[in-house]
Order: structure tokens, then sequence, then C-alpha cells
């Protein structure tokens, strides 16, 4: 059954605490409370993005334009890959600036580094843009665990994120992964404007996916100065916490990721984020072209709440 916007912004609304438990209890009836999943990613093209997303610093359209880097060769994202194991990483993301990648060299290139990474022992995750059906095969056939592709906002706000796609375009990349059989990660921004009735209704579109994405990625806008929503108003904490509390109730069956601006937020909110449900996270010290985690803070974080930190699923 579908759930509607009223039903999913009642329970956001519900008293804090209720709230917390409720979906704490969903939490626990799916997952190990006490463990959560870490990926690190890693940026294999930068820059020189012909879309006009108004939060990116990759966009060639807005005043920030992240210096370009081409595609990075195997060996490098291999390192890289190599490095996020040891920090306890079970799933290496690769991210590739631009609408899609149009070259098929370049294609076949991301699809050899996806089967060098898994080599490792590593699930894997890339995030390319747009795709056509021969390319999901592709990625299916290199063994790619997830594909990730956000919605960013509501279908109402989505204007004021991009004019050159729209959320529609987004939705059906995601159900054409799906339908291959890769598992989904999908989520969205909080932070640039938008109000609590369009960050539940971002939630609602993708719990009512079918199935909803395996992993749900909430990103606390990280601000980059130059583009268009760089003097958002930052979302309020116990909204953050309500948010990730109200994806765990609609999607219990979803990892639920608090990824970038993680660390804008105190370790008491990312706590309690946790405690209402959110079971991944971005462990490494870069995320693309912004800072991430100091090294070694989440292992000091974990061991003070006594978390353990989840091994890989591979087939
Ligand atoms: N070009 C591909 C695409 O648009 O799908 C993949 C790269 S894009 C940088 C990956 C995701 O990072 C975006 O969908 C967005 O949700 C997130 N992201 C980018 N810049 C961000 C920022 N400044 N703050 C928070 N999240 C951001
Ligand atoms: Fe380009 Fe992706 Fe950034 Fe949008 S989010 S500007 S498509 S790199």
């Amino acid at each position: 059954m579908k759930t509607t916007f009223e039903e999913a912004y009642a329970i956001f609304n519900r008293p804090f605490f209720k709230l917390l438990k409720i979906a704490h209890d969903i939490h626990a009836q799916n997952f190990d409370e006490q463990t959560v999943q870490i990926s690190d990613i890693i940026s294999v093209k930068t820059g020189g993005c012909s879309e006009d997303c108004a939060y990116c610093a990759q966009s060639a359209r807005n005043g920030a334009k992240a210096p370009k880097q081409p595609m990075l060769d195997l060996e490098t994202v291999v390192n890289a890959a190599k490095k996020a194991k040891e920090i306890g990483a079970s799933r290496f993301c690769m991210s590739a600036s631009g609408r899609c990648i149009s070259s098929e060299e370049e294609f076949d290139k991301i699809c050899e580094t996806i089967k060098a990474v898994k080599a490792l022992g590593l699930e894997t995750c890339v995030t390319l843009g747009f795709l056509t059906e021969t390319q999901v095969k592709k990625l299916k056939e290199a063994g790619l665990d997830y594909y990730n592709h956000n919605i960013d906002s509501s279908r109402e706000f989505y204007k004021n994120v991009a004019t050159t796609r729209t959320i529609d375009d987004r939705l059906k990349t995601i159900e054409l992964v799906q339908n291959a059989g890769i598992n989904a990660c999908a989520g969205g921004i909080v932070g640039m404007g938008e109000t609590n009735e369009d960050r539940v209704k971002m939630l609602v579109l993708l719990a009512n996916l079918c199935p909803p994405p395996r992993c749900v990625p909430i990103n606390k806008l990280v601000k980059i100065p130059g583009t268009k929503v760089d003097d958002s108003n930052p979302i309020d904490d116990f909204d953050f916490v309500r948010l990730i509390a109200t994806a765990r109730v609609l999607m219990p069956k979803s990892y639920v990721k608090i990824a970038a601006g993680r660390n804008t937020l105190s370790e008491p909110t990312q706590a309690l984020c946790i405690f209402a449900g959110a079971n991944a996270l971005f462990s490494g010290e870069k995320l693309l072209t912004v800072d991430n985690m100091k090294e070694g803070s989440d292992k000091r974080f974990f061991d003070k709440l006594g978390i353990k930190i989840e091994r890989p699923n591979l087939d």
C-alpha cells in the first residue's frame, strides 16, 4: 500500500521522543541496531558539468567551478579502495561528474574498475548520472552492487534544484537500475531552502518506489561558495533527526545513511540519528570535492557508543 504525504507528515510531527521510540523499535526489528555500515567515496571524474544543480561544486554553470579532473586510472582508484578497506569501509563508491557518461571507452573503464574493486572484497557503488539500458546491463555484468542516483528534493521544490533535468528523469533511471537487479541508493539533500513538507514529500516519493531504495542517503547541504544555495538556512538539528526517524519508519528495510555534511552535526546529534535508525555513514576524510571526517574520529565515536561496523555483503 502506498504511503500518503498526510500519513508521513503526521509521523514526522509526532512528539520527539515518541517518534524516536517508534523508529528505534522498527530499526531493531529489521537490523542489528548496534551495527553501522561504512562507505568511502572517490570522485573518479571531477568538474566541468553541463547540468545546473544548484548545490554542486562541479557544475560549470555556477560560480563554484571545482577544478576539472579527467577520469582517474584504474590503479589510482584501486589504491584508494584499499585505503577505504583499511578504515573499515565495506562499500566503495565512485562518483563521476556530468549528466551521463557518453564515451563508451570511459564507461568500459569504469566497469573494469568495478570488477577490480569488488575483487578486493568490497561492495561497489557508482554514481554516473543518467544511464542507457545497455549501460545498465554492463554495470550488472560487472557485478555492481549499488547505483546511486539521488532525487534531491520534493517534486514541488525540484525547480529550485535543477532546470536541466526533472525529478521524473531521475525516478526513471532508478527504475531502470532496480529492474536490472542492482540495488538503488537514492536519497536527497536538505538545507537548500525547502520546507519540512518538501523533505517529507521527498521521503514519500522514495518510500513508494517498488521496492524502496535499498540505501537512502540523507545529505545535509555542504554550502559551496558561488552556488545558488550558498546562503540558504541550514536545517535545524531536531528536524534532521526527525527526518532520519521518518525515513526509518517509512522504509524499514532500507539502509538510512547520514551522507554529506555529517561533520557539521555534533556527536550527540549523530548518536540520536543512529538511535532513530540511521545505519550507514561515509567515513573517509574526503567527500568528492569537500572535507569529511577527521582521521580516527569515527573510530573514537563508535567506541563511545559501542557500535560495530558491518562486514561487506557480497554475492
Ligand atoms: N553527476 C552525478 C549525478 O548528478 O547523479 C553524480 C555525482 S553527484 C556530485 C552525487 C550526489 O552528491 C548528488 O546527487 C547530490 O545529492 C550530492 N551532492 C553534491 N553536492 C552536494 C553538496 N554540496 N551538499 C550535499 N550533497 C551534495
Ligand atoms: Fe553535474 Fe552531478 Fe553536480 Fe549535477 S550533481 S552538477 S549532474 S556533477
